[in-house]
């Protein structure tokens, strides 16, 4: 633009209408102050949109993560309740293969002693009859032997009226009891 024309604009300018410039500000202002609600709002909406978007993300991250959370620890008490029950049945089978070694040990043992008991009886048994035998037969010798041949025997009488059963006394046809002559010297 030449000086030339730039002034004449000026002088354009100079002539205008003051009521009409003064309508010409007033819509420029509300057209500017339209634009700038506009823009205004649409930067609220946009922010509303993200955080609204944000907020979405951040709910869908904990959810996800509050699940994975959640099923791993299912996973994990599964596991150990799993692992507890394995340890319950394995002590349970240990205890019962315990008792059951043990019922089988005091079975044997009783059985054993029961035997040793018996055998020991029949020993004790036998040694016992052995030994009644060995004494029935020594009191039959000894009893065999008491008895007195008649011959030998003192030949008074008893009180019962039955002979005297003592041997007689050597020299003497009674015994020391019945000896008359003893009797004298008295
Ligand atoms: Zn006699």
């Amino acid at each position: 633009m030449t000086t030339a024309v730039f002034a004449v604009s000026l002088v354009g300018l100079a002539q205008t209408n003051p009521a009409k410039k003064a309508v010409k500000a007033t819509e420029d202002a509300t057209k500017d102050a339209a634009d700038a609600t506009v823009k205004t709002t649409k930067k609220a909406a946009t922010a509303a949109a993200d955080a609204t978007k944000d907020a979405a993300s951040a709910t869908a991250k904990t959810t996800t993560k509050v699940a994975k959370d959640t099923a791993s620890a299912t996973e994990k008490g599964a596991k150990v309740t799993a692992e507890k029950t394995k340890d319950a049945a394995s002590a349970t089978a240990k205890t019962t293969t315990k008792v059951a070694t043990a019922t089988a040990a005091g079975t044997e043992k009783a059985a054993k002693t029961t035997a040793a008991a018996t055998a020991k009886g029949a020993k004790a048994t036998a040694s016992g009859t052995e030994k009644a035998a060995t004494a029935t037969a020594a009191g039959t010798e000894k009893a065999a032997k008491a008895v007195v041949p008649d011959s030998e025997r003192c030949i008074a009488k008893t009180a019962d009226g039955d002979r005297c059963k003592r041997k007689a006394a050597e020299g003497s046809k009674y015994c020391w009891q019945h000896d008359p002559n003893k009797k004298a010297k008295s």
